[in-house]
């Protein structure tokens, strides 16, 4: 059995022995390395039980060790892996925002054209729609003009009757 299988269920064995694998029991008592972590958990554990601490369980610290030590012995392949995991997400990350940035380019163009298309057709439309407007306001424009010679003509003629009355 492997060392750090054992040293995992290491707190198991500390809290419950009787449930503990009766491998785990055996190499622990022949395997000097786990023996010594065993006992190293037991003071772990008193010193744990000792201080009062009901909050975090005694199960933590134990677990906490033997997860430590399951780091510290996969470190490199860990490394490894996250280096690869890295690479390949470097790759994708790469990838990815050049195929947005393309497809937003041709949201950006297409929208573009699109817009363009919209504005240049209905521009047109619009004038034909205002034109009845455009009409109106000319008409007015019209009548201003009627209505400014209407107001000089009576100007004259009020111009006209003054001279009149002072002849
Ligand atoms: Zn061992």
């Amino acid at each position: 059995m492997i060392c750090r299988k054992v040293k995992a269920s290491l707190p198991d064995l500390l809290l419950a022995p009787e449930s503990a694998p009766a491998e785990v029991r055996a190499h622990v008592e022949s395997c000097a390395e786990c023996g010594r972590e065993l006992k190293e958990l037991q003071a772990t554990m008193a010193l744990m039980d000792a201080w009062e601490t009901p909050e975090i369980s005694p199960w933590f610290d134990g677990r906490l060790e033997a997860r430590l030590e399951d780091e510290r012995t996969a470190a490199p392949a860990g490394f490894l892996e996250r280096l690869r995991a890295r690479w390949t997400f470097g790759e994708k990350l790469s990838v990815r925002p050049l195929a947005a940035a393309t497809l937003a380019l041709m949201i950006a163009v297409g929208g573009g054209v699109y817009e363009g298309v919209i504005t240049q057709q209905p521009v047109p439309t619009p004038s034909q729609a205002a034109s009845p407007v455009i009409r109106d306001l000319q008409s007015l424009d019209e009548n201003a003009q009627v209505f400014q010679e209407l107001n000089s003509m009576d100007q004259q003629q009020d111009a006209g009757d003054n001279g009149g009355s002072s002849l």
